[in-house]
C-alpha cells in the first residue's frame, strides 16, 4: 500500500484532533456516528470542515449503508496517526522508499532529524483476508470492530518487544527504536536478504552459525517460526579498510535475523512442528543454493529442548509476557494468524505478497465513491528493489 504523506504538512491542528476522535471512537464502533467524533474530538465549532478534508484524503472512509451516518479509520488514517506520533517524538523526520512488500506488512526507509536512516515496518493485518478463501473474508467481516487494527497493532507490540529482548540478550537483531499503533521503527541494516545471495565462500560456516542462532533462541525458549532466506539478512564485511585486502574470499558475512510477529515458546503445543520446520528451511535453501548438505543430523527438538535456561540464561518468552506482551495478546494474535493463513514466508501454501491478484479492501465495502481511499499495491514481491537510500522523492513530514 503507497505511504504518501504529502497531506500530513496540511492537515490543521483540528483535523488532528478529528482524526484521533474517530481512532478512539473505533475502539467500540466499527463505524463511528458523526455526533460521536464531534464529542470526542471537544471540537466546539464542529467538524464538519475537518471530516471533509480527512475524507477528502482517504484517512478516514464514508460508510454509506450504516444504518447511521459515520465514518471509520482506513489503513491510510492509522498510517497518519502512528507517523505523526514519530513527528512529534522526533523518532521519524522523512519517509523514503518503499523496499519491502510482504505479504502482511510495508517496509520503508524513513530518515530522522540528522539524515540517519531508519527503517519503519507497518503491519497490515487483515490485507490478507482479501487475496485468501472467501471463508476468511466472512470470518473477517463477521468479527468485532477494528479487528484488523487491533491486530496489526498487536503484530507491531509483539514484534517490537521481541525485537528488544532479543536485542538485549546479544542477538544479532536490528535496534528497535520506537513503536507506535501498528508500526516499528527499527535501525537499518545494510545487508540483502539470503534469498539475493548466490554464492558464498564458506557455506558450511553459514550454516553452522545459523543452526547455532535457532539453537540459541531455544536456550532462551523461543522458536523464531519464520526463520528462512527472507527473513535472514546477509551482511557482508572486511577486517580492512584497504580495498587490496577486500576480496571475495576476505568477505566476513554475518547473519542479521529480522521479522519476529510469529515466534513462539518453546512450551507451545506445536513446539516441534514450528523448530522443525525452521530447521528444514534452512536445510533445503543450503542444498538447493549452495549444493551443501550437513553431515550431521538435526538438530532435533529433543537436543534443543536440553538447552533451555543453560547457563543462567533468561527465558525470554516468560520476560516478554511480562514486559507488555501479554499471554492473551499473543493467543489473540496467534488464532488470527492460524485463522486468516498467516503461516510464514517459508511455508508454500501460505499465501504470498508478491502476487499480483489482490482485490483492494477498499472495493469490498458500501462506500462514498468520492471518499474512496487510493490504495494501489505495488507488489514486486520479494525480490524488492535492492537499495536502502531515501530517494529524491524524499518526503519530509514538517
Ligand atoms: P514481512 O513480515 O512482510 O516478511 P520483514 O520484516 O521480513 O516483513 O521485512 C521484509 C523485507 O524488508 C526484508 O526481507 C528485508 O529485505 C527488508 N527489511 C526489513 N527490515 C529491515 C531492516 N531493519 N533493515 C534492512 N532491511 C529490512
Ligand atoms: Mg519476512
Amino acid at each position: 500500500m503507497r505511504l504518501d504523506t504529502k497531506a500530513m504538512r496540511y492537515l490543521s491542528a483540528e483535523d488532528w484532533r478529528t482524526l484521533t476522535a474517530v481512532e478512539t471512537g473505533s475502539r467500540n464502533h466499527e463505524v463511528v456516528p458523526t455526533p460521536l467524533i464531534a464529542q470526542i474530538s471537544g471540537l466546539r465549532g464542529g467538524v464538519h470542515k475537518n471530516i471533509s478534508a480527512l475524507a477528502k484524503i482517504g484517512l478516514i472512509a464514508r460508510l454509506k449503508n450504516a444504518k447511521y451516518d459515520g465514518y471509520r479509520l482506513t489503513y491510510g488514517g492509522l498510517d497518519y496517526l502512528s507517523l505523526n506520533t514519530y513527528r512529534k517524538r522526533k523518532d521519524v523526520y522523512s519517509v523514503g522508499n518503499q523496499i519491502g512488500v510482504g505479504k502482511e506488512s510495508d517496509i520503508f526507509v524513513v530518515a530522522d532529524e540528522k539524515g540517519v536512516q531508519r527503517v519503519l515496518k507497518i503491519h497490515r493485518l487483515g490485507r490478507i483476508s482479501f487475496r485468501t478463501v472467501k471463508a476468511n473474508r466472512d470470518y473477517l467481516r463477521h468479527r468485532p470492530a477494528g479487528s484488523w487494527m487491533y491486530m496489526s497493532r498487536l503484530a507491531a507490540l509483539k514484534e517490537f518487544t521481541f525485537m528488544k529482548a532479543l536485542r538485549e540478550n546479544g542477538f544479532p537483531v536490528p535496534e528497535p527504536l520506537a513503536q507506535s499503533r501498528h508500526t516499528i521503527v527499527m535501525s537499518l541494516i545494510d545487508a540483502f536478504p539470503m534469498r539475493q545471495v548466490a554464492s558464498v565462500p564458506d557455506p558450511a560456516g553459514l550454516y553452522a552459525e545459523l543452526i547455532s542462532m535457532i539453537l540459541r533462541l531455544a536456550q532462551y525458549g523461543l522458536i523464531h517460526g519464520d526463520f528462512n532466506e527472507f527473513n535472514i539478512l546477509i551482511k557482508e564485511e572486511y577486517n580492512s579498510e584497504d580495498p587490496k585486502d577486500q576480496q571475495p574470499e576476505n568477505v566476513i558475512l554475518t547473519p542479521i535475523l529480522i521479522d519476529f510477529p510469529q515466534m513462539v515458546s518453546v512450551d507451545h503445543a506445536n513446539a516441534e512442528y514450528y523448530f522443525d520446520r525452521d530447521v528444514n528451511c534452512i536445510k533445503r535453501f543450503f542444498q538447493r543454493r549452495f549444493q551443501f548438505t550437513s553431515d550431521e543430523k538435526g538438530p532435533s527438538f529433543a537436543e534443543a529442548r536440553k538447552l533451555i535456561g543453560k547457563g543462567g540464561n533468561p527465558r525470554l518468552d516468560v520476560a516478554v509476557a511480562a514486559s507488555g506482551f501479554s499471554k492473551k495478546m499473543a493467543k489473540d494474535l496467534e488464532s488470527y494468524m492460524k485463522e486468516v493463513g498467516v503461516d510464514g514466508d517459508g511455508d508454500p501454501d501460505a499465501a504470498r505478497g508478491d502476487e499480483d491478484e489482490d482485490e483492494d479492501e477498499e472495493d469490498d465495502e458500501d462506500e462514498d465513491g468520492e471518499d474512496k481511499v487510493d490504495v494501489e499495491e505495488e507488489a514486486d514481491g520479494d525480490d524488492m528493489q535492492a537499495h536502502n537510500q531515501i530517494s529524491a522523492a524524499e518526503i519530509s513530514l514538517s
